[in-house]
């Protein structure tokens, strides 16, 4: 099975570390740490921002925030990307849209409006192969995203 990080050093260099401070200066984690940064803040073993959190998903802030709201919201299981997720059935992907909405609510800008992008694969730039889904507001949003 391929790691994360291991994928990380694949990458083309369009990704940006996501990995906290200790660990990023150290290049590697501990024995013992997940060895997906998701699986590790969604499991506490990983320090996060957590704003909202319930039995199956989780969400925080992003630590390279691209506007002035910037939450990522994941499910608590590991999921590769959003095609996985609703192969878990039970309704997570509504669970990660709700917590989304509730998120951008407490934020501010459930009325003023927000983007939900959830990037899948490489040409996407998903950067961490963990489903996540970014909650991005607080300014206008141009569209078509680049
Ligand atoms: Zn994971």
């Amino acid at each position: 099975m391929q790691r994360c990080f291991d994928l990380h050093k694949q990458n083309d260099g369009r990704d940006r570390p996501r990995l906290p401070g200790a660990q990023r200066a150290a290049g590697r984690y501990d024995r013992g740490m997940p060895d997906c940064l998701f699986c590790g803040i969604a499991s506490g073993q990983i320090p996060a921002k957590t704003l909202r959190e319930n039995s199956r998903t989780i969400a925080f802030r992003d630590i390279d925030p691209q506007a002035p709201t910037h939450i990522l919201v994941i499910p608590k299981e590991h999921d590769a990307d959003v095609a996985a997720v609703p192969q878990a059935g039970h309704g997570l992907l509504d669970e990660i849209a709700s917590l989304a909405h509730r998120v951008a609510v407490d934020e501010g800008i459930g009325g003023s409006g927000y983007r939900i992008v959830v990037n899948s694969g490489a040409d996407a730039s998903q950067d961490v192969p963990h489903m996540h889904a970014h909650v991005i507001g607080g300014r206008p949003l141009e569209w078509p995203p680049g």
